[in-house]
Protein backbone atom coordinates (compact mmCIF):
# COMPACT_ATOMS: atom_id res chain seq x y z
CA UNK A 1 0.00 0.00 0.00
CA UNK A 2 1.75 3.33 -0.72
CA UNK A 3 1.97 6.01 1.84
CA UNK A 4 1.46 3.65 5.03
CA UNK A 5 1.11 5.42 8.10
CA UNK A 6 4.65 5.02 9.62
CA UNK A 7 4.25 3.34 13.04
CA UNK A 8 7.35 3.40 16.12
CA UNK A 9 8.04 0.01 17.37
CA UNK A 10 9.95 -0.99 20.48
CA UNK A 11 12.63 -3.31 18.41
CA UNK A 12 12.34 -6.04 20.70
CA UNK A 13 8.67 -6.27 19.52
CA UNK A 14 9.74 -6.60 15.90
CA UNK A 15 11.65 -10.12 16.48
CA UNK A 16 15.19 -7.61 16.81
CA UNK A 17 17.23 -9.83 19.55
CA UNK A 18 18.00 -6.42 21.78
CA UNK A 19 17.37 -7.18 25.08
CA UNK A 20 19.20 -7.48 27.76
CA UNK A 21 19.82 -11.05 27.35
CA UNK A 22 19.82 -10.93 23.79
CA UNK A 23 16.31 -12.18 23.46
CA UNK A 24 13.63 -10.83 21.60
CA UNK A 25 9.53 -10.26 22.35
CA UNK A 26 8.42 -10.68 19.03
CA UNK A 27 4.84 -9.15 18.82
CA UNK A 28 3.63 -11.43 16.09
CA UNK A 29 0.00 -9.43 15.06
CA UNK A 30 2.39 -6.44 14.73
CA UNK A 31 5.51 -7.40 13.44
CA UNK A 32 3.80 -10.26 10.87
CA UNK A 33 0.38 -9.56 10.35
CA UNK A 34 -0.17 -5.53 10.33
CA UNK A 35 3.30 -5.04 8.95
CA UNK A 36 1.37 -4.98 5.83
CA UNK A 37 -0.62 -2.23 6.25
CA UNK A 38 2.15 0.09 8.66
CA UNK A 39 5.52 0.78 7.76
CA UNK A 40 7.14 -0.21 10.85
CA UNK A 41 10.26 2.06 12.38
CA UNK A 42 12.16 -0.37 15.39
CA UNK A 43 13.97 1.77 18.21
CA UNK A 44 15.88 0.51 20.88
CA UNK A 45 16.45 2.73 23.41
CA UNK A 46 18.94 1.33 25.19
CA UNK A 47 20.77 -0.03 22.53
CA UNK A 48 20.53 3.30 20.74
CA UNK A 49 22.68 5.15 24.63
CA UNK A 50 25.64 2.44 23.51
CA UNK A 51 24.66 -0.08 26.39
CA UNK A 52 25.04 -3.15 23.91
CA UNK A 53 23.59 -6.47 24.14
CA UNK A 54 24.04 -8.69 26.29
CA UNK A 55 23.76 -5.69 28.92
CA UNK A 56 23.37 -5.70 32.87
CA UNK A 57 19.55 -4.76 33.96
CA UNK A 58 19.07 -1.49 34.86
CA UNK A 59 15.63 0.18 36.42
CA UNK A 60 14.24 3.33 37.37
CA UNK A 61 15.22 4.68 41.24
CA UNK A 62 13.40 7.79 43.24
CA UNK A 63 16.37 9.74 44.48
CA UNK A 64 15.86 13.33 46.16
CA UNK A 65 12.19 13.39 44.63
CA UNK A 66 13.65 12.60 41.27
CA UNK A 67 13.79 9.61 38.74
CA UNK A 68 16.60 8.12 37.61
CA UNK A 69 17.77 5.17 35.93
CA UNK A 70 20.52 3.10 36.99
CA UNK A 71 21.97 -0.74 37.29
CA UNK A 72 21.44 -1.34 40.81
CA UNK A 73 24.56 -3.94 40.83
CA UNK A 74 27.12 -0.83 40.57
CA UNK A 75 25.09 1.89 40.71
CA UNK A 76 26.29 3.08 37.53
CA UNK A 77 23.51 6.23 36.58
CA UNK A 78 22.13 6.06 32.55
CA UNK A 79 19.82 9.15 33.29
CA UNK A 80 21.56 11.52 31.63
CA UNK A 81 22.51 10.01 28.32
CA UNK A 82 19.11 8.46 28.35
CA UNK A 83 17.24 12.06 28.41
CA UNK A 84 19.86 13.04 25.84
CA UNK A 85 19.10 10.27 23.56
CA UNK A 86 14.86 10.13 24.00
CA UNK A 87 14.84 14.03 23.55
CA UNK A 88 16.94 13.50 19.85
CA UNK A 89 15.23 10.49 18.92
CA UNK A 90 11.66 12.24 19.91
CA UNK A 91 11.98 15.49 17.80
CA UNK A 92 13.10 12.83 14.84
CA UNK A 93 10.47 10.68 15.03
CA UNK A 94 7.86 13.15 15.14
CA UNK A 95 9.60 14.95 12.20
CA UNK A 96 9.96 11.86 10.03
CA UNK A 97 5.95 11.89 10.80
CA UNK A 98 6.00 8.84 13.01
CA UNK A 99 1.77 8.39 13.32
CA UNK A 100 2.00 6.11 16.79
CA UNK A 101 4.51 4.42 18.90
CA UNK A 102 3.61 0.59 20.23
CA UNK A 103 6.08 0.13 23.09
CA UNK A 104 7.18 -2.93 25.28
CA UNK A 105 5.05 -3.08 28.77
CA UNK A 106 7.33 -2.94 32.32
CA UNK A 107 10.63 -1.83 30.63
CA UNK A 108 12.41 1.14 32.43
CA UNK A 109 12.92 2.70 29.05
CA UNK A 110 9.91 1.61 27.24
CA UNK A 111 6.80 0.55 29.52
CA UNK A 112 3.85 3.27 29.49
CA UNK A 113 2.05 2.51 32.46
CA UNK A 114 2.66 0.58 35.42
CA UNK A 115 6.19 0.59 35.57
CA UNK A 116 8.64 -0.07 38.95
CA UNK A 117 10.06 2.23 40.38
CA UNK A 118 12.44 1.22 43.51
CA UNK A 119 13.61 3.55 46.10
CA UNK A 120 17.19 3.65 46.99
CA UNK A 121 17.09 1.92 49.61
CA UNK A 122 16.04 -1.16 47.90
CA UNK A 123 13.07 -2.09 49.66
CA UNK A 124 10.19 -1.72 47.58
CA UNK A 125 8.98 -1.13 44.37
CA UNK A 126 5.95 1.11 43.51
CA UNK A 127 4.08 -0.09 40.39
CA UNK A 128 3.33 3.90 39.80
CA UNK A 129 5.91 4.80 36.88
CA UNK A 130 6.35 5.14 32.80
CA UNK A 131 9.51 4.17 30.92
CA UNK A 132 12.39 7.17 30.23
CA UNK A 133 12.18 6.85 26.90
CA UNK A 134 8.64 7.22 26.74
CA UNK A 135 7.93 9.59 29.56
CA UNK A 136 10.21 12.02 27.02
CA UNK A 137 8.80 10.70 23.93
CA UNK A 138 5.04 11.67 25.13
CA UNK A 139 6.10 14.73 26.82
CA UNK A 140 7.17 16.26 23.59
CA UNK A 141 4.50 14.85 21.49
CA UNK A 142 1.11 14.64 23.53
CA UNK A 143 -0.59 14.94 19.89
CA UNK A 144 0.73 11.07 19.07
CA UNK A 145 -1.27 7.99 20.11
CA UNK A 146 1.06 5.47 21.83
CA UNK A 147 0.26 1.86 23.82
CA UNK A 148 1.96 -0.74 25.03
CA UNK A 149 1.82 -4.38 23.18
CA UNK A 150 -0.06 -6.15 25.66
CA UNK A 151 -3.20 -3.88 25.22
CA UNK A 152 -3.33 -4.57 21.33
CA UNK A 153 -4.00 -8.74 22.53
CA UNK A 154 -7.37 -6.98 22.92
CA UNK A 155 -9.04 -7.06 19.51
CA UNK A 156 -11.18 -3.33 20.94
CA UNK A 157 -8.23 -1.54 22.65
CA UNK A 158 -5.97 -2.70 19.01
CA UNK A 159 -9.16 -1.28 16.51
CA UNK A 160 -9.31 1.56 18.46
CA UNK A 161 -5.77 2.33 18.92
CA UNK A 162 -5.13 1.82 14.90
CA UNK A 163 -8.05 4.63 14.31
CA UNK A 164 -6.70 7.49 16.42
CA UNK A 165 -3.26 6.46 14.32
CA UNK A 166 -4.97 6.96 10.93
CA UNK A 167 -6.75 9.83 12.19
CA UNK A 168 -3.77 10.96 13.26
CA UNK A 169 -2.39 9.54 9.73
CA UNK A 170 -4.74 11.54 7.79
CA UNK A 171 -3.96 14.82 10.09
CA UNK A 172 -0.77 14.68 8.52
CA UNK A 173 -1.65 14.34 4.60
CA UNK A 174 -4.29 17.38 5.33
CA UNK A 175 -1.50 19.36 6.77
CA UNK A 176 1.34 19.37 4.29
CA UNK A 177 2.16 22.57 2.88
CA UNK A 178 1.26 24.34 5.90
CA UNK A 179 -2.00 24.70 8.12
CA UNK A 180 -4.69 27.55 7.35
CA UNK A 181 -8.20 27.94 8.53
CA UNK A 182 -9.82 26.49 5.47
CA UNK A 183 -7.83 23.46 6.17
CA UNK A 184 -8.84 23.03 9.52
CA UNK A 185 -12.21 23.37 9.50
CA UNK A 186 -12.48 21.03 6.11
CA UNK A 187 -10.46 18.38 8.38
CA UNK A 188 -12.60 18.89 11.54
CA UNK A 189 -15.76 18.51 9.08
CA UNK A 190 -14.48 15.26 7.44
CA UNK A 191 -13.95 13.60 10.60
CA UNK A 192 -16.63 14.81 12.99
CA UNK A 193 -18.62 11.27 12.62
CA UNK A 194 -15.20 9.94 13.69
CA UNK A 195 -15.08 11.81 16.80
CA UNK A 196 -18.71 11.47 17.16
CA UNK A 197 -18.52 7.53 17.30
CA UNK A 198 -15.04 7.37 19.51
CA UNK A 199 -15.45 10.34 21.83
CA UNK A 200 -19.10 11.87 21.21
CA UNK A 201 -17.95 15.12 23.67
CA UNK A 202 -14.82 15.70 21.87
CA UNK A 203 -16.81 17.12 18.68
CA UNK A 204 -18.34 20.32 20.24
CA UNK A 205 -14.85 20.68 22.19
CA UNK A 206 -12.67 20.99 19.53
CA UNK A 207 -15.12 23.27 17.41
CA UNK A 208 -14.68 25.54 20.43
CA UNK A 209 -11.30 25.63 20.45
CA UNK A 210 -10.81 26.25 16.99
CA UNK A 211 -12.87 29.38 16.98
CA UNK A 212 -11.87 30.75 20.05
CA UNK A 213 -8.10 30.37 18.86
CA UNK A 214 -9.27 31.94 15.53
CA UNK A 215 -10.48 34.75 17.15
CA UNK A 216 -7.99 35.42 19.13
CA UNK A 217 -5.29 35.28 16.02
CA UNK A 218 -3.65 32.47 17.17
CA UNK A 219 -0.95 31.08 14.24
CA UNK A 220 -2.88 27.95 12.56
CA UNK A 221 -0.03 25.59 12.89
CA UNK A 222 -0.54 25.89 16.62
CA UNK A 223 -4.19 25.55 15.75
CA UNK A 224 -4.01 21.99 14.59
CA UNK A 225 -1.32 21.31 16.99
CA UNK A 226 -3.35 21.74 19.15
CA UNK A 227 -6.39 20.18 17.91
CA UNK A 228 -4.78 16.98 17.25
CA UNK A 229 -3.47 17.69 21.14
CA UNK A 230 -6.72 17.62 22.46
CA UNK A 231 -8.09 15.34 20.24
CA UNK A 232 -6.08 12.56 21.09
CA UNK A 233 -6.22 12.93 24.87
CA UNK A 234 -10.09 13.07 24.55
CA UNK A 235 -9.74 9.46 22.40
CA UNK A 236 -7.52 8.05 24.99
CA UNK A 237 -10.86 6.43 26.10
CA UNK A 238 -12.14 2.92 24.68
CA UNK A 239 -15.27 3.87 22.33
CA UNK A 240 -18.25 1.96 22.87
CA UNK A 241 -20.05 0.01 20.15
CA UNK A 242 -23.15 2.04 21.24
CA UNK A 243 -21.59 4.90 19.94
CA UNK A 244 -19.90 3.56 16.73
CA UNK A 245 -23.39 2.46 16.21
CA UNK A 246 -24.95 5.80 16.79
CA UNK A 247 -22.24 7.71 14.42
CA UNK A 248 -22.73 5.01 11.22
CA UNK A 249 -26.44 5.58 11.71
CA UNK A 250 -25.77 8.98 11.14
CA UNK A 251 -23.99 8.34 8.28
CA UNK A 252 -26.24 6.23 6.56
CA UNK A 253 -28.96 8.78 6.97
CA UNK A 254 -27.13 10.59 4.87
CA UNK A 255 -27.46 8.62 2.19
CA UNK A 256 -31.37 7.26 2.90
CA UNK A 257 -32.43 8.89 -0.52
CA UNK A 258 -29.76 6.24 -2.16
CA UNK A 259 -30.57 3.14 -0.39
CA UNK A 260 -32.84 0.41 0.07
CA UNK A 261 -34.40 -0.40 3.49
CA UNK A 262 -32.26 -3.32 3.11
CA UNK A 263 -28.91 -1.88 2.12
CA UNK A 264 -29.00 0.53 5.14
CA UNK A 265 -29.47 -2.41 7.53
CA UNK A 266 -26.88 -4.56 6.46
CA UNK A 267 -24.38 -1.45 6.27
CA UNK A 268 -25.44 -0.76 10.33
CA UNK A 269 -25.10 -4.82 10.71
CA UNK A 270 -21.70 -5.00 9.91
CA UNK A 271 -20.77 -2.67 13.14
CA UNK A 272 -22.85 -3.88 15.20
S1 LIG B 1 11.95 -2.87 25.89
FE1 LIG B 1 12.82 -1.11 24.85
S2 LIG B 1 14.86 -0.90 25.72
FE2 LIG B 1 14.14 -2.94 26.25
S3 LIG B 1 14.90 -4.25 24.61
FE3 LIG B 1 12.85 -3.63 24.03
S4 LIG B 1 13.20 -1.83 22.76
FE4 LIG B 1 15.07 -2.16 23.90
Amino acid sequence: MANKPKLAVSACLLGQKVRHNGDDAEFKMLSRKWSEHLELIPLCPEVGIGMGVPRPIIRLERKDGKIKLVNPKNGEDFTDRMLEFSEVQSDLLASSGVCGFVFKKDSPSCGVERVKVYREDNSHAARDGRGMFTTVFTTLNPHIPVIEESRMSDSKQAEHFLACVHFFHEWLITGKGGWNARKIIQFHNDNKLFLLSRASASKRMLERLIFDLFDKKVNPEFIALEYMTEAQKALNTLTSKGRITHAVERTVGQFSEKLTKDQTKKIIDLHL
